[in-house]
C-alpha cells in the first residue's frame, strides 16, 4: 500500500484540510454508530478522499476514540503501516480493476473480522473496474455484509454504474479553492507569488501543490505563455494542434488541462492590463513586460472570447469528452477568427 504525504499517515479528522460537511456526517454516524454499509467517495485528484476514507476504517477500529482516530491504539497503528488485516485497499491491477479482485473481496467481506471490530475496504479508482467486477460488487451491496463497509473512491463518478450508486451513501469532496491553496503554501512559507502560480497550476489539487517541482512548473508556464502568444498571433497554430490533439500520450488530458488554466491566466492578465492599465495587481507580475506587449495586438472582445473559448474547453475535459476533438475543435476557433 502506498500512500502520498498528507494522505493517511498519522492523521485524524481534524488534519483533513476543508471538507467541513463530510467530515460531520461522517463523525456523526460514527457516533450514532450509523455507518452505511457502502459509501462513495467522489471528488477531483488530490483533495483528500482517500486520506478520510483511511481515518474513517481507522475510526471505525479505533480502540480509544468513537468518532476519530487516536492514532496511537495498536489498530491505528497498524492502519498506518499499511498491515491491519481488516483493512484492505484494492486498486486497479494493471488499467483496469478485475473480477477476480472483486470475487477475493466477495469471499472475504462475509467473514468475521481477524483482530477489528469491522472489515473495511478501500476501492480506490473504482471507476476503472470492469463491467464484471462492477456486477460482482453489485452482488455484495445488495446483501450487505455485518462485518464490513466498503468505500469506494473515484474522480469519474459518472462512469460508476447508476445501479451501484443507488446503494451507496455518495459524499462529494470539492476541489480546495484556488484561494485555499495559496494560502496554505503562504502558511508553509511559500513566496506569496510563487505560491499564487503554484494554485494557478494545480486545480484543486492540494496534495500535488505541496509536491511541485518548481522548475517543472516554470517550464509548463513558458510553454504556455507560448501558446497564448499563439494564438494572438496566429503562428505555429498546427504545431500546437499536432503537439495536443493528435498526441497519444496517457497525459494529455491532464497536461491539456494544465496549459489551459495558465493560458487563461495570461487571458485574464492581459484583460486586466487593458481595463485598468499597467501596475494592476498580475497573477503573473513576472510576465508583466510581455503581457503589456501583447495585449495590444488583440481587442478586449478578443480576449474575453478567447477566455470563453478556454473555459468551453476545460468544461469539456472535465464533463470527460473526448480530448483529442475538443484540442481540435479549440484550435479551429483560432484559426477562423477574425483578430481585430
Ligand atoms: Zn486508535
Amino acid at each position: 500500500m502506498i500512500l502520498g504525504p498528507d494522505v493517511g499517515f498519522k492523521m485524524g479528522f481534524k488534519d483533513i484540510r476543508g471538507h467541513e460537511r463530510v467530515k460531520k456526517i461522517l463523525k456523526k454516524s460514527l457516533q450514532k454508530k450509523k455507518i452505511p454499509n457502502s459509501m462513495l467517495f467522489s471528488g477531483p485528484e488530490g483533495v483528500g478522499k482517500k486520506g478520510t476514507a483511511f481515518v474513517l476504517a481507522k475510526a471505525i477500529n479505533c480502540e480509544q476514540k468513537k468518532d476519530d482516530a487516536c492514532d496511537a491504539c495498536s489498530s491505528c497503528k497498524a492502519i498506518d503501516a499499511g498491515n491491519h488485516p481488516d483493512v484492505m485497499e484494492i486498486q486497479p491491477d494493471g488499467e483496469v480493476i478485475k473480477i477476480e479482485q472483486m470475487r477475493t473481496l466477495r469471499q472475504i467481506a462475509y467473514l468475521k473480522p481477524m483482530v477489528g471490530k469491522k472489515r473495511i475496504f478501500i476501492v480506490d479508482e473504482a471507476e476503472k473496474m470492469t463491467e464484471e467486477a462492477a456486477n460482482s460488487l453489485l452482488k455484495i451491496l445488495e446483501e450487505p455484509p455485518l462485518f464490513s463497509y466498503i468505500i469506494l473512491v473515484t474522480q469519474n463518478p459518472y462512469l460508476i454504474t447508476s445501479t451501484i450508486k443507488s446503494r451507496c451513501q455518495i459524499l462529494n469532496f470539492p476541489p480546495v479553492s484556488r484561494q485555499d491553496i495559496e494560502k496554505i503554501l503562504i502558511d508553509r512559507g511559500y513566496e506569496e507569488e510563487k505560491a499564487r502560480v503554484i494554485s494557478l497550476f494545480v486545480q484543486g489539487n492540494l496534495n500535488k501543490a505541496l509536491n511541485l517541482d518548481w522548475d517543472e512548473v516554470q517550464a509548463k508556464r513558458e510553454q504556455a505563455w507560448e501558446l497564448f502568444h499563439s494564438l494572438i498571433t496566429k503562428e505555429n497554430l498546427p504545431f500546437y494542434l499536432r503537439n495536443y490533439a493528435f498526441s497519444h500520450r496517457a497525459l494529455v488530458k491532464e497536461d491539456w488541462e494544465q496549459v489551459m488554466e495558465l493560458v487563461s491566466s495570461f487571458c485574464r492578465d492581459s484583460i486586466l492590463v487593458k481595463e485598468k492599465g499597467k501596475g494592476s495587481l498580475l497573477m503573473n507580475p513576472d510576465y508583466e513586460e510581455k503581457i503589456n506587449k501583447a495585449e495590444r495586438m488583440v481587442s478586449l472582445d478578443w480576449l474575453m472570447s478567447c477566455l470563453r473559448k478556454i473555459d468551453h474547453a476545460v468544461y469539456g475535459l472535465r464533463k470527460n469528452l473526448n480530448v483529442n476533438l475538443l484540442i481540435s475543435a479549440f484550435f479551429a476557433h483560432f484559426k477562423e477568427w477574425d483578430y481585430v
